[in-house]
């Protein structure tokens, strides 16, 4: 019943029975590292993978399966597996698809923590990357050969905002038998659901907008379940053929095959689960997974807020006489707008860049009066946060690799918060009017 109703009512009620834990309408942080086999048969057979179960909390464990199914649901997708970080959902499914010698088609628009991860840990790998827009259609055919693994690119990107056209790159990708990856953390449902657009796996970074409250750090990866891992030899090795760790079981045939017409294979999230996360050990753990669900129950009204407030700070400072540019792609004159009316109804998330006509000298000295706004490196936190990132996190760069990671000298990257917007405003021009 529960996973029929809306996602909202989703969010607070899915992947939970209060029946089997005594009652508790929270759902309990299950502190233990460990679970007590019945007798050894049933130690066998959850080894085995004949039964269902938890052994030993690397592996899973009864808070963080509430918060992978709930997260499931809640984005209609067959399965879910949580993380220790986002980074660790981006790198172990981007891991897990692509053998050495394969390429990832990526957007250049990405994090910062994902370029270096696919330019330099994975090259190190002999994992290739080709950066191409991927709203640039001929470009990115031209960049799909029969050693591309996946397509990978983020939902709207962060910092710089861009917009994926998602119908149409899912649509080349599936062309080409490649599955649509989509890092949705910037902006969750009901912001987007990428899978509505024919993405097939999304990773998140919780500690942003999903947590909500800057306390914690985790990671998911969603998977939609109707995905075809059969239908080319791209993806043999690892995920169709007989894996020695696990008596020979052929994890496509055993968990994806039978079921990725009806929508409801699992494959990728258990293979990881089984393989790279056993192995790696990037377990997100179960007090973490209590702050996600706590998080994850109030999503869709933060989400919505910090988005609505976002859009009347944005139109505020495109007015104001000390602003040389606002990057935000629900005003009329960006040249996504139409993809932000497409794909978020004209609210793109909370998290903006702006430029004022001093540059670099008065960006730091706007921080440097700005009160109420924090000062630091993180996005989508319940207060409204800002950075300078030439002077920060893009220090080291030259003016000339700034500008091309998106991070120009005069950026300011806004992440707007709950408080109440006039509060917010106010704050703004105060520091305006000192630089
Ligand atoms: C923050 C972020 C990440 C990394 O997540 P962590 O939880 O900090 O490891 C990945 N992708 C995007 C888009 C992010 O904003």
């Amino acid at each position: 019943m529960k996973d029929k109703c809306r996602p909202a009512t989703r969010a607070l009620h899915s992947g939970y029975d209060v029946r089997q834990n005594l009652g508790a309408r929270a759902v309990p942080i299950y502190a233990t590292t460990s679970y007590v086999f019945q007798d050894t048969q049933e130690g066998a057979d959850l080894y085995a993978l004949k039964k269902p179960g938890f052994l030993y909390s690397r592996l899973g464990s009864p808070t963080v399966s509430v918060l992978e199914e709930r997260l499931a649901a809640y984005h209609g997708a067959a399965g879910g597996l949580c993380l220790a970080s986002g980074s660790a959902a981006n790198s172990l499914l981007l891991m897990s698809l692509t053998d050495p010698g394969q390429n990832i088609v990526a957007s250049p628009q990405l994090y910062g923590g994902s370029s270096t991860l696919l330019q330099h840990t994975f090259r190190r790998l002999g994992l290739g990357v080709r950066f191409v827009d991927l709203n640039d259609e001929e470009a990115l055919r031209a960049a799909i050969d029969d050693q591309t693994s996946a397509v990978f690119g983020e939902g709207v990107a962060n910092p710089s905002g861009y917009i994926l056209d998602l119908e149409k790159v899912a649509a080349v990708a599936h062309e080409y038998g490649l599955p649509l990856i989509i890092d949705n953390s910037a902006a969750p449902p009901p912001l987007l659901n990428p899978f509505d657009y024919g993405a097939d796996l999304l990773t998140y970074s919780l500690t942003k907008l999903i947590g909500g409250h800057g306390t914690h750090l985790g990671g998911a990866i969603l998977e939609k379940g109707d995905f075809d891992w059969g239908r080319t030899a791209r993806h043999s090795k690892y995920l169709n053929a007989p894996d020695p760790t696990y008596g020979g079981l052929n994890f496509w045939e055993h968990f994806g095959r039978p079921n990725y017409q009806r929508g409801q294979s699992q494959v990728v999230c258990h293979k990881i689960r089984l393989d790279l996360l056993r192995n790696f050990g990037p377990t997100l753990s179960p007090f973490g997974a209590h702050e996600f669900l706590l998080g994850l129950e109030t999503l869709p009204l933060r989400a919505q807020k910090q988005a609505e407030s976002a859009q009347i700070v944005a139109r505020h400072l495109a007015g104001h006489p000390k602003v040389a540019w606002v990057n935000y792609s629900g005003l009329p004159d960006s040249p996504i707008f139409e993809l932000a009316q497409k794909y978020f109804h004209g609210l793109p998330g909370a998290v903006f860049g702006v430029g004022l006509k001093g540059g670099f000298e008065a960006a730091v000295r706007f921080i440097d009066h700005l009160e109420l706004w924090s000062h630091l490196a993180n996005i989508l936190d319940a207060r409204s946060l800002v950075i300078h990132p030439a002077s920060t996190t893009h220090q080291q760069l030259t003016p000339e690799e700034r500008a091309k990671a998106g991070a120009p000298d005069d950026l300011i990257r806004l992440s707007v918060g709950l408080e109440a917007v006039e509060d917010l405003l106010e704050a703004l021009d105060s520091a305006l009017a000192k630089v």
